[in-house]
């Protein structure tokens, strides 16, 4: 039984210095807030923390493959790009963005492909031709201006989508820290308008 209790320590920290994701306790109040909306919206368990190779802050569901934190920073390099084009340079580091891996509601689309996506409450969308009775499927969504957090859905193939979702939200986000007018302008699908929306 002692010997048990002084090896446990060393075993779990053994494995815990193996993954940069774990399980972790230790959450500032910011995260816990977000966490605490991202679980609301999509009733989700968001048990995993850890950050992609560039920085960016990850909680998740599953302890994601290295193909989609990979995919997350690409989409992030391809949106401070644009950024830069248009002198945006606000929110323009990888450290500035949280990004919540949510469960794929459904994996595939009307059309029979791959297409993941989370199911979320309709609100602006409700009797639009999004709407499917009371929510809608979305492969992304912002959840949070300050700081800057938005929600994907996971993939286990297509990893160029979650690149281009990733870019997506992120447009929102860089638009709505530098060009509050254009943010406006182009947040609410529903009323028209889609992705790109910087060039
Ligand atoms: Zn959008």
């Amino acid at each position: 039984m002692n010997k048990l209790k002084t090896l446990l320590p060393v075993v779990l920290l053994f494995v815990s210095g193996l993954m940069p994701f774990q399980n972790s306790e230790a959450q500032s109040h910011t995260d816990r807030i977000l966490i605490d909306k991202a679980e609301k919206i999509t009733r989700d368990n968001f048990s995993f923390s850890g950050k992609t190779p560039k920085g960016a802050k990850i909680f998740s569901v599953n302890q994601p493959t290295s193909k989609m934190l990979t995919a997350i920073d690409k989409g992030l390099a391809d949106l401070f790009a644009v950024a830069r084009k248009n002198n945006y340079t606000k929110r323009t580091n990888y450290s500035d963005y949280t990004i919540f891996i949510a469960k794929a509601d459904r994996t595939e689309n009307s059309n029979k492909q791959y297409s993941p996506a989370i199911a979320v409450g309709a609100a602006q969308y409700a009797g639009s031709v999004y709407d499917q009775g009371g929510f809608v499927y979305a492969a992304g969504m912002v959840l949070a201006f300050k700081p800057c957090a938005f929600i994907i859905a996971d993939h286990t193939k297509d990893f160029e989508s979650v690149s281009d979702v990733v870019r997506f939200e992120g447009e929102h986000l860089v638009l709505y820290h530098n060009d509050r007018q254009l943010y406006n302008e182009t947040a609410d699908h529903s009323k028209g308008g889609g992705h790109p929306i910087l060039q």
